[in-house]
């Protein structure tokens, strides 16, 4: 009973001297945390090959596990975007991925949720890596005008940031963004939007009325593939370019989970959380869809983005998936953060840990 004693004095002890120095301790961890994380990077760690992580898991609903759409894709050196929704650029660091390093942007479309953290991923990639030129930010008819009204919203940061940091950190030349318009191509065709070191992404069309454009980007990377839908209806001309590709990373819309946003809107009187839970579904993929899409396409993985709604409590991800495993079993509900290494030149597709 007394060696019980004192070893819990002692415990009680270590405990209190802890918490005194609390403060020196963090602060050391934090700069040994922070120097390996400045100094080590995925995009040279990663095996040669086609790497996609989901820098944003999310659509346009609020979701402490995932932002705002954003894909990085990884291949070689290069690391390529698709769609800059909110802390997608924020994400990127924290995941290994220098934002410094952004090669291009591909933008699906135009809708708020995926545009709406560009500003900063244009602003923390010229200022994280002192970047001379401008962010290329690649998309359909409309990209110009969309990069031009952030240019113009970003000018005076711009400047501010030059004076306070000169040359060395905020060189003038490399602010903002440069937009590289490719025509929406029509259905059965793709468009090469980037090709560089191997990697080469296409833009093919989907069905997100009324929004129009809307795109997917099919990616190609020494025998490897991956392809991102963007927001859209179940597709046929995405499911034909979707054909044995190693990786689909597709948008769901549970309408079961929405349904019952709608029903809890309307019995709250909110007209209009109503109408929006009402109008949404009609113009995205249901899991039990994107699961079929997989299946009929052969499709090596499936990995579940733009997850509406999101899943806080225990058991709404299970209800979210309701129907998939009858239809297709190799599938991953995704979070910021999850993502696959797809190794050249084989038929490995390994969870990125
Ligand atoms: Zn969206
Ligand atoms: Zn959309």
């Amino acid at each position: 009973m007394k060696k019980a004693g004192i070893a819990l004095t002692g415990i009680a002890l270590v405990a209190v001297v802890l918490y005194a120095v609390r403060a020196p301790l963090s602060t050391a961890l934090m700069g040994r945390v922070l120097e390996r994380n400045m100094a080590t990077s995925l995009l040279d760690t990663l095996p040669d090959g086609l790497s996609v992580i989901l820098c944003g898991a999310g659509g346009p609903l609020p979701d402490p596990v995932r932002s705002g759409p954003c894909v990085a894709v990884v291949a070689g050196h290069n690391l390529v975007i698709v769609d800059a929704g909110t802390g997608g650029a924020r994400n990127l660091g924290p995941m290994g991925l220098p934002v410094g390093r952004v090669d291009a942007v591909l933008l699906t479309h135009f809708h708020s949720d995926h545009i709406d953290g560009l500003g900063e991923m244009a602003t923390l990639r010229w200022v994280s890596a002192a970047n001379t030129e401008p962010l290329p930010v690649h998309g359909p008819e409309g990209v110009d005008e969309i990069v031009a009204g952030f240019n113009q919203a970003y000018a005076p940061d711009a400047g501010y940031r030059h004076a306070h940091h000169g040359d060395s950190v905020a060189p003038l030349s490399g602010h903002g963004m440069k937009a590289v318009v490719h025509p929406q191509p029509p259905e059965g065709e793709a468009e090469v939007v980037y090709d560089k070191d191997g990697l080469v992404a296409q833009m093919i069309r989907v069905n997100h009325s009324p929004v129009d454009p809307a795109v997917a980007y099919l990616f190609t990377y020494k025998g490897r593939s991956a392809l991102v839908s963007g927001d859209t209806v179940k597709s046929a001309n995405l499911q034909h370019f979707a054909e044995g590709v190693d990786l689909l990373v597709h948008e769901g819309l549970s309408p079961r989970l929405v349904q019952q946003m709608n029903r809890a809107a309307a019995r709250a009187g909110n007209e209009v959380a109503a109408r929006i839970t009402a109008d949404i579904p009609d113009y995205h993929t249901t899991p039990v869809e994107a699961a079929e899409i997989a299946r009929d396409a052969h499709v090596g993985h499936l990995l579940f983005y733009h997850v509406v709604p999101p899943t806080p409590l225990p058991g709404l991800k299970a209800a979210w998936l309701t129907g998939v495993d009858a239809v297709f079993e190799r599938y991953t509900l995704g979070e910021n953060g999850t993502g696959f290494s797809l190794p050249a030149d084989s038929s490995d597709i390994i969870p990125i840990d």
